[in-house]
C-alpha cells in the first residue's frame, strides 16, 4: 500500500466512525428527551451494535495498516493530517492492548452496573451496587496493567480525560488549594451575613421560564441555528457534528436558578463546539479539545458570567417582565446574593460554586485509593461520610446523599472527576487574562458577548483538538495552568459578598 492508499483509506474508515458517532449521538438526544418509554430497549441494543461498529474500526487490521504507512511518511502529511494521526493513533494503541474480549465483557458489565447503581440509589442501599463497582475497579487495574503507566497507575485513567494531567502535577495544583478553599468556607460558616433569597424560594412558571433560557442564550452568543434546546432530567450538551449542537436543560416551578443556570452552563458548552474552524470541525480532530477545557467554558459562562453582578443588572428587566409579582420587591444586588449563596450541600450537582470544589477533591482522593489499594471499595461509604464532614461540616444521612449520587464510577469513569475542578481553575485563570484586553463588566453590564466571545474563539475554541489543553493555556495566558487565579477570584468575590476580614 502507498501513502496515497493509506492516506485515502484512513479517511475514509474515519469518516464511516465519524458517522457512527453522529448517529449514536442522535440517539442519545432523543432517547434523552421524546423517546417513547417503550422503545428504550432496542435502543440500547442498537446504540450497543453501532459502538462495536465503531470499536472494531478503530482496532481494525486495516487501521494497523494505514497508520503503519502514514506514521512511517509522516512528514509528508500537512500540520492537520500530523495531529489526526497522532490522536487516532493514541486512540488505537490504547484499545489495542486490551483483549477485546475483556472490552465487551467489560461494556456489558458497566451496563448492568448502570442498571445495579440506579436500584442501589432509589433505595439508598450501597451494597446493591458494591459488587459491581469491586468489578468494575478490578477491570479498571487489569486494563492499567496491559496500557501500562508512567509515575502512578492512576495516569492512565486519567489520560482517558485529561491527556497532559498527571497524579503528580494535579496534587500540586490540588493540595494547596484545598486548604485555602476549606479556610474560606469556614469563614463564611462563622459570618453573621444574612443572604437574601427571596428570588430563589419564589414560583416561577416553567413557560416563562423557558422563554428566559431562551433570552439568556441569545443574549450569550449560542447560534440558534446550528443548534436545538431540550429538555431533559439531566442536562447536557451534544455535539452531533458543529452545525447540530443540541442542549438539554430543565425547569422546576419551585427553583428558577437550576433550569437558568443549567442553560447558561450548557450554552458555555455549545458556543465552543459552534466555534471549532470550518477546517478542523470536518476532521477527527473536531470538537472541544479536552473535559477540563470544556467545563471551563461552561463554568466561566455560567458562574463568571451568569453569577455576576453586571449580567443579573443586565437581564433584570427581563426578569420583571416575565415575572413582575415575584420579582416586585427584589432588587438586582439581592438575586446577586441569593444565587450566589453558600451553602454545603450533600449532593454535588446542587452545590454552589465554592464548595463544588471541594465535593470534586473528595472522589479523587477516594477514587486514587482505591487503585491505590489503600481503601477497598467497601470502605468507600464510610470514608465518603468521614471526608465530608472534614471538608464542609456535614455528614450524610444516607448513602443516596454520598458514595451513591453520582453514577461516574458506576459507569466505569474512573478518573474523570479532576475535570471538573481543573475546568474552575482554568476559567479562573483564562478570564484574569481576557480582563486585561477586555473590559468584562462593561460588556455583562451591556449584554453585549461579542468581546468575549471574538476572544475566547481567537484562543480556544477555534483550535478543536489541534492544540493540546496546556497549549491552549500557556499560549492564551503566557503561563501553565495556575489556580491562583481562582483562589483571588473566590476570595474577592465571596469575601465582598459575606463581608469577610
Ligand atoms: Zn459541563
Amino acid at each position: 500500500m502507498d501513502v496515497y492508499e493509506a492516506k485515502k483509506g484512513f479517511e475514509e474508515l474515519l469518516e464511516k466512525m465519524n458517522a457512527i458517532e453522529q448517529a449514536v449521538a442522535l440517539m442519545y438526544c432523543d432517547s434523552s428527551t421524546i423517546e417513547p418509554k417503550k422503545a428504550g430497549e432496542e435502543t440500547s441494543k442498537v446504540i450497543a451494535i453501532l459502538q462495536t461498529e465503531f470499536f472494531k474500526s478503530l482496532v481494525s487490521e486495516q487501521m494497523k495498516q494505514y497508520l503503519e504507512v502514514l506514521k512511517n511518511n509522516i512528514d509528508e502529511m500537512d500540520e492537520i493530517t500530523k495531529k489526526v494521526i497522532k490522536r487516532i493513533n493514541k486512540e488505537y494503541e490504547k484499545y489495542a492492548k486490551i483483549p477485546s474480549t475483556e472490552y465487551r465483557e467489560y461494556r456489558e458489565l458497566t451496563a448492568k452496573s448502570e442498571k445495579a447503581w440506579a436500584d442501589a440509589k432509589e433505595n439508598s442501599d450501597y451494597n446493591l451496587a458494591k459488587p459491581y463497582l469491586e468489578k468494575i475497579f478490578e477491570y479498571n487495574k487489569r486494563f492499567v496493567k496491559y496500557r501500562g503507566y508512567e509515575g502512578h497507575p492512576y495516569n492512565t485513567l486519567l489520560d482517558d480525560y485529561e491527556p497532559d494531567s498527571t497524579v503528580e502535577k494535579l496534587d500540586g495544583v490540588f493540595d494547596g488549594l484545598k486548604i485555602k478553599l476549606v479556610t474560606l468556607i469556614r469563614k463564611i460558616q462563622a459570618s453573621n451575613k444574612q443572604i437574601n433569597t427571596k428570588f430563589t424560594e419564589g414560583h416561577y412558571d416553567i413557560e416563562k421560564q423557558r422563554q428566559l433560557s431562551k433570552y439568556v442564550l441569545e443574549i450569550i452568543g449560542y447560534d440558534f441555528d446550528a443548534g436545538v434546546v431540550t429538555e431533559s432530567a439531566h442536562p447536557y450538551t451534544m455535539d452531533i457534528n458543529k452545525n447540530n449542537v443540541r442542549i438539554a436543560s430543565r425547569f422546576f416551578e419551585n427553583e428558577i436558578t437550576a433550569g437558568l443556570y443549567a442553560s447558561i452552563h450548557e450554552g458555555g458548552h455549545a458556543r465552543y463546539e459552534q466555534n471549532v474552524d470550518d477546517a478542523i470541525s470536518k476532521t477527527a480532530l473536531r470538537g472541544g479539545v479536552i473535559m477540563a477545557i470544556h467545563e471551563s467554558q461552561a463554568r466561566m459562562y455560567e458562574n463568571m458570567f451568569g453569577r455576576d453582578i453586571n449580567f443579573i443588572k443586565f437581564i433584570f428587566p427581563k426578569l420583571q417582565e416575565l415575572f413582575p409579582k415575584q420579582i416586585e420587591n427584589i432588587s438586582a444586588e439581592e438575586i446577586y446574593e441569593s444565587v450566589n449563596q453558600v451553602k454545603a450541600t450533600f449532593i454535588r450537582i446542587e452545590s454552589d460554586e465554592l464548595t463544588y470544589s471541594l465535593h470534586i477533591m473528595l472522589r479523587y482522593e477516594l477514587e486514587r485509593m482505591v487503585l491505590e489499594e489503600k481503601i477497598g471499595v467497601e470502605d468507600l461509604n464510610n470514608i465518603w461520610n468521614q471526608k465530608m464532614e472534614e471538608y464542609l461540616g456535614i455528614i450524610p444521612p444516607n448513602d443516596k446523599l454520598g458514595v451513591l449520587q453520582d453514577v461516574h464510577w458506576y459507569d466505569g469513569s474512573i478518573g474523570y472527576f479532576p475535570s471538573y475542578l481543573l475546568g474552575n481553575i482554568i476559567a479562573a485563570q483564562l478570564v484574569n487574562t481576557m480582563s486585561k484586553e477586555i473590559d468584562i463588566e462593561e460588556s455583562l453590564l451591556q449584554g453585549d458577548f461579542s468581546k468575549i466571545n471574538e476572544w475566547l474563539k481567537e484562543n480556544v475554541h477555534q483550535y478543536g483538538k489541534s492544540k493540546t489543553p496546556e497549549e491552549i493555556i500557556k499560549d492564551s495566558t503566557g503561563e501553565g495552568i495556575n489556580p491562583k487565579y481562582y483562589v483571588e477570584y473566590l476570595e474577592k468575590k465571596y469575601g465582598e459578598l459575606y463581608d469577610l476580614k
